[in-house]
């Protein structure tokens, strides 16, 4: 037997009421917001995301399925979405339209982890960008909208952590201190980390090895060095989200895994998650646009991964999460030619929008009432000679048991329908 790649799902079909309820919500939200979905390839050219995500970044480093191409061009599948929307920004002169530009998408993401719980090698991300805005009102806009959308999906225990990474000025001047303080454990950090410390320092503080974490935890913290224009964007920020009542949390720690993010960076983080907690992450970043060939443009933005927020709902509201789409009539049938009048009439009720079904395998009368059942039908009328003679059946309400006459048209069964379930 052949099977799925290790890392990959398959969203089974009881499932995927869940995936459309995220995705929907997601969608909901942006229109409310004015954010308009943009839609890229799954593969680009590998420079883009060495560019664009960076090079001293895991994803850069140990994650990402690059392979050559026939052509002998070097494609990678897309680890994220940030990069590519920025490359699209710019590719399709996006810039030239009243700013700022508001996009969202849904996308699969690929990267080479270890697979478990919350962390998959095909997983997919709702996210949002917002190009050529560099207000503290933007920050504060982005964050809100990922707060309603968690909100929303009607999520609990979810904390928002935010920080500031300051800007290239205060952030050279950190982190030469960051630098400094680090020397001392050079004896102790991880390969990976040691040349960080060379090219980007900050990038030590996101190591997930118990020994870098370690010391990284009593290292010098951005939030205490900002410059005054920074700290006055954090603080503003702050401001905004509280004057709309979004509880956050200050978490000096955040650093996020992108290389290009400046100020504001945040996470919502889950109460129910283990390790894979994070549901959201995003920032700020200034230099990406123009790093990607662009004229300066600030970017900002949040990716949240639908697998982990799957895993949240199932968690709270239990592991049958039930979108209840059972049929609104199942039509059973006795012998061909009330199969053939069945059919006629769940094609006309289908028509005027009633979900309709009957039995396609063949079943006695008594085992297409089961599998009336087993699809929580909320009525079921049985289809006969004699029913077809009268043109008359009895619709039965299969929570109650009340059976009420009815004429075997669309439009009567519809009637009742609309006066008892809608
Ligand atoms: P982590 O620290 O958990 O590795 P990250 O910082 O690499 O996360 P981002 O690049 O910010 O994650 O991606 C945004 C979101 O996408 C994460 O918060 C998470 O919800 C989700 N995500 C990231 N990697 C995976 C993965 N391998 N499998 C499932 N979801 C993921
Ligand atoms: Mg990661």
């Amino acid at each position: 037997m052949i099977t799925k790649p290790r890392g990959t799902e398959d969203v089974l079909p009881k499932d995927s009421k869940l995936w459309q309820y995220i995705e929907k919500t997601a969608r909901e939200v942006c229109d409310l917001y004015g954010y308009k979905e943009i839609r890229t390839p799954v593969f680009e050219h590998t420079e883009l995301f060495q560019r664009g995500v960076g090079d001293t970044t895991d994803v850069v480093q140990k994650e990402m399925y690059t392979f050559e191409d026939k052509g002998g061009r070097s494609i990678t599948l897309k680890p994220e979405g940030t990069a590519t929307l920025v490359r699209s920004y710019i590719e399709n002169s996006l810039y030239a339209n009243p700013q700022p530009t508001k996009l969202s998408y849904i996308i699969p993401c690929f990267r080479y982890e270890k697979p478990q719980s919350g962390r998959l090698r095909e997983f997919h991300q709702f996210g949002i960008e917002c190009f050529g805005a560099s207000s503290s009102s933007t920050d504060a806009e982005v964050i809100s909208l990922a707060w309603m959308f968690l909100k929303k999906l009607g999520l609990s225990g979810i904390t928002l952590n935010i920080n500031s990474i300051g800007c290239p000025v205060c952030k050279k001047e950190y982190n030469k201190k960051l630098r400094a303080y680090f020397e001392e454990y050079k004896g102790e950090l991880c390969a990976t980390c040691l040349e960080r410390l060379e090219k980007n320092p900050m990038r030590i503080i996101d190591c997930k090895s118990e020994i870098c974490s370690r010391i990284a935890k009593d290292a010098p913290k951005m939030v205490d060095h900002l410059c005054t224009e920074c700290s006055e964007h954090f603080e503003e920020t702050k401001a905004r989200l509280s004057g709309m009542g979004i509880d956050f949390e200050v978490n000096p720690d955040i650093v996020r895994g992108l290389d290009y993010y400046t100020k504001t960076v945040f996470e919502f983080v889950s109460d129910c998650l283990g390790a894979q907690s994070t549901v959201c992450g995003g920032g700020r970043y200034s230099g990406l646009v123009e790093e990607l060939g662009g004229k300066p443009a600030d970017g900002i933005g949040f990716a949240a991964g639908i697998e982990r927020l799957i895993l949240v709902l199932k968690a709270q509201k239990g592991e049958e999460v039930s979108f209840d789409d059972g049929p609104d009539v199942f039509v059973a049938t006795m012998g061909d030619e009330a199969d053939k009048t069945a059919q006629k009439l769940i094609f006309e009720l289908r028509t005027k929008g009633i979900h309709a079904q009957q039995d396609l395998c063949g079943r006695s009368l008594k085992a297409q009432m089961k599998y009336a059942d087993k699809l929580a039908a909320r009525y079921s009328v049985v289809i006969g000679d004699d029913e077809i003679a009268n043109n008359k059946g009895n619709l039965k309400n299969m929570g109650t048991g009340e059976v009420k006459e009815v004429s075997l048209t669309a439009e009567a069964i519809c009637e009742i329908l609309d006066a008892e379930v809608r």
